[in-house]
């Protein structure tokens, strides 16, 4: 009720992004409605029976589908030009759900190493449980992956830009190596967003998110999301691992992740813009030897990260003069900007990542992904972009 006939996909984003997915109850509710039901009834045995077999399509029960979690996932396909959509209960449980549901015993996985800490951790230590083989390349190096993909290989996981060093990956290339070698590629688009990026469309297979971080991007609660075009995978594959094992995301929290998506464009613009003017004037500071970010042309892969992506991103990794003893000074100067691992937020949010995100990692395998004891990490919010500097500035200059 009270949907006018328009069609969602000839929508443009911004519109996708407050109107997508919305389906309205009897009662005419401008806001999306919250569901706070796990079970559905059903009017007679006959149908609870024809829910069972498949042939009537209703809600059934909350770890299957809930329709405030429905309304969020549709909205996000709409989003990324995606068919299906599975939301999850954080992001973590997406990366998971997308690899266990697809793999198994004398599998393959080829991926790039520079990953967040706890998709490393399911790829080194838990997919080898399974007797999966994992291989690990250094993402930005095409020669190694055509190397690691000239073996018979069931899965590809990458991230670009990575964290927290914001690599950038070539997403077409590496899908058409994978693709020869008979690979899904999964892709973590948590760091460019499916405002700045569209891996489905640069030959990804599979897309997902921390929903946690810019989509709800408020700091409030924690989701993922899975998304594809391969209906094999989704049919034969993810649901019946997601509906079986049950990551599902609550209903609440879908609610809130709907109410981020409607600002997420306008959120990811602006940090994106505080995040390059952040780190233009922290490339000119005496006190940092190395700043990364995508959107500046001293990032080695400038040239590729502009093809792929819209905007640089809303994070920046700089590193201090001074190691560890340096960069506590400046985390500790800082009057208004929070440390905390979060990233996507509103708030901006910084970390080191050496002993906190990426603390379990060997003294090697940090050199290896350049995290070394001066490396900061910045997640730009929507302050006004003076003040962070403002900030920063003291920080700095105590440094
Ligand atoms: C945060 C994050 C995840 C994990 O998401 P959670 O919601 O914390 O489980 C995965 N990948 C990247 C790049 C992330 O930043």
């Amino acid at each position: 009720m009270g949907s006018k006939k328009t069609n969602p996909d000839q929508w443009r984003l911004a519109t996708r992004l407050v109107r997508g997915g919305t389906e309205r109850t009897p009662f005419g509710e401008t806001s999306e409605g919250l569901f706070l039901t796990s079970g559905y009834v059903y009017d007679s045995p006959e149908e609870a029976e024809a829910a069972f077999t498949g042939d009537v399509k209703r809600y059934m029960y909350s770890r299957y589908s809930n329709p405030t979690v429905t309304m969020f996932e549709k909205r996000l396909a709409l989003l990324e030009g995606a068919e299906t959509c599975v939301s999850t209960s954080s992001g973590m449980a997406a990366v998971f759900a997308a690899l266990a549901s697809h793999l198994q015993t004398g599998d393959r996985v080829v991926a790039s190493r520079a990953l967040f800490g706890s998709c490393l951790h399911i790829i080194k230590n838990q997919l080898p449980k399974f007797g999966i083989e994992c291989e690990l390349v250094d993402g930005t190096d095409l020669q190694q992956w055509k190397q690691a993909l000239s073996k018979k290989t069931n899965c590809v996981f990458l991230e670009s830009p990575s964290n927290p060093c914001l690599e950038v990956i070539d997403i077409q290339a590496v899908s058409d190596l994978a693709h020869e070698a008979g690979a899904l590629v999964i892709v973590d688009n948590v760091f460019a967003t499916a405002v700045l990026q569209h891996p489905l469309k640069l030959g990804a297979d599979i897309v997902m998110y921390s929903a946690t971080k810019h989509i709800d991007g408020q700091g409030r609660t924690m989701g993922g999301a899975i998304l594809t075009n391969n209906a094999d995978f989704v049919e034969n594959s993810l649901v019946p691992f997601f509906r079986n094992t049950g990551p599902t995301l609550s209903p609440f929290n879908a609610w809130v992740l709907l109410k981020g998506l409607e600002t997420l464009d306008l959120r990811v613009e602006r940090q994106s813009e505080n995040a390059l003017k952040v780190a233009e004037y922290l490339s000119g500071h005496s006190a940092i030897t190395k700043v990364l970010y995508p959107g500046l042309e001293s990032h080695p892969q400038y040239e590729l990260a502009m093809r792929q992506m819209s905007l640089g991103g809303t994070v920046v990794a700089f590193e201090v003069n001074g190691g560890k003893a340096a960069a506590f000074r400046v985390l500790n100067g800082l009057e208004m900007v929070d440390i905390s691992n979060n990233l996507g937020d509103t708030k901006s949010l910084i970390t080191h990542p050496a002993t906190t995100t990426h603390q379990k990692l060997s003294a090697e395998e940090k050199q290896i992904l350049g995290i070394t004891d001066g490396l900061v990490r910045l997640s730009v919010g929507l302050e006004d972009v003076e003040d962070l500097k403002d900030d920063l500035d003291r920080a700095l200059n105590k440094a």
